[in-house]
């Protein structure tokens, strides 16, 4: 039987319709959460990701704030615009869209957001409350976002071999910080692997959840995979396709037809782990409201 689709879709909208609510009890409390997305450069992929954040907010009921620079702003001009939003009383979250033009080293840009409006949970403060399983953090939106894929497919982890391939800050290493934490939606055996991994297959092949994130279209395939195992692929790469409108398609790090054969549950790409991204976005901001009433 082909592995079952978790639905994404259907899973980030209940976590986006959530938020939304939280949001009306903080209107109603005279606090309306607020969050700011910058972008600098016009890079097309990122402009429609930071598009499709401002809607989310919007129809979240919180404040947007769309702040485009140009390609060549200046690393010092770009602090002092973050530092700005650190102490705008409108913005509760604070994202600054990556990657950044060369001029830019992104470490610093992350630590000069307010730890305590890091709704991308990058600053080191809140990568350290994530590892250490302190709670009143910020955890990145994508990991986040596939825990919770997780716990609403039914995906019971304590105990479970969980392996991932590929070690970003971004993905990789919170998603293993994450599985690894002493807790129900957790508790599992974490292997990571990367481009140095010396047999790739060897570890896959052991994975009773096994969550892609290398960047390489269909580097995973069926014969890699257990038979039963849960399939995450985070995996979004733009290849070629003449029967695309767009002369183009994306594509997941999972070779979709062969795994989903083995696999007993598997995201889709698109439709999987990319619309969680967005709505676990939608959560953090929220929480960051919340957090600052206390
Ligand atoms: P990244 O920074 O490029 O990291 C890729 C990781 O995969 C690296 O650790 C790399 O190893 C490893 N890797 C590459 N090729 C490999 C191979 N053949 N075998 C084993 N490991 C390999 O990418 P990322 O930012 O984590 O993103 C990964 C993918 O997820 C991309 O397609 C990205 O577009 C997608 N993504 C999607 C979402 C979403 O919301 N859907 C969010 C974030 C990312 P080394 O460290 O040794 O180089």
């Amino acid at each position: 039987m082909p592995a079952e689709l978790i639905d994404g879709r259907a899973i980030s909208k209940k976590i986006r319709a959530e938020a939304a609510e939280r949001v009306k009890e903080l209107v109603a409390r005279g606090l309306q959460p607020g969050l700011a997305v910058v972008l600098v450069g016009d890079d097309l992929a990122s402009s429609l990701y930071v598009s499709a954040k401002g809607k989310a907010t919007e129809e979240a009921g919180m404040y947007s704030l769309t702040m485009r620079l140009e390609a060549d702003t200046s690393q010092s001009e770009l602090i002092a615009r973050v530092e700005a939003l650190n102490d705008d009383p409108r913005i509760h979250g604070i994202l600054v869209q990556m990657p950044l033009p060369k001029q830019i080293d992104p470490d610093f840009v992350i630590r000069a957001v307010d730890p305590n409006k890091d709704v991308d949970g990058f600053h080191p403060i809140n990568v350290g409350k994530m590892l250490i399983g302190e709670r009143d953090g910020f955890i990145p939106c994508t990991p986040a976002g596939i825990q919770v894929l997780l716990k609403e497919s039914g995906v019971k982890t304590p105990g479970k071999n969980c392996v991932i391939v590929g070690r970003s800050n971004i993905v990789g290493k919170p998603m293993a910080a994450l599985m690894v934490q002493n807790n129900p939606d957790a508790n599992c055996t974490v292997t990571v692997c990367h481009s140095q991994t010396a047999d790739l297959e060897e570890h896959t092949r052991s994975a009773d959840i096994l969550i892609v994130a290398a960047g390489r279209a269909g580097v995973v395939k069926g014969d890699m995979v257990k038979r039963g195992a849960v399939v995450i692929d985070v995996g979004t790469n733009r290849v070629a396709d003449e029967n695309s409108k767009t002369g183009a398609r994306l594509q997941g790090d999972v070779d979709f037809e062969s795994v989903r054969k083995v696999a007993s549950k598997i995201t889709p790409v698109p439709g999987g782990v990319g619309p969680m991204t967005i709505a676990m976005l939608m959560s953090n901001t929220v929480r960051a409201a919340e957090m600052s009433l206390r």
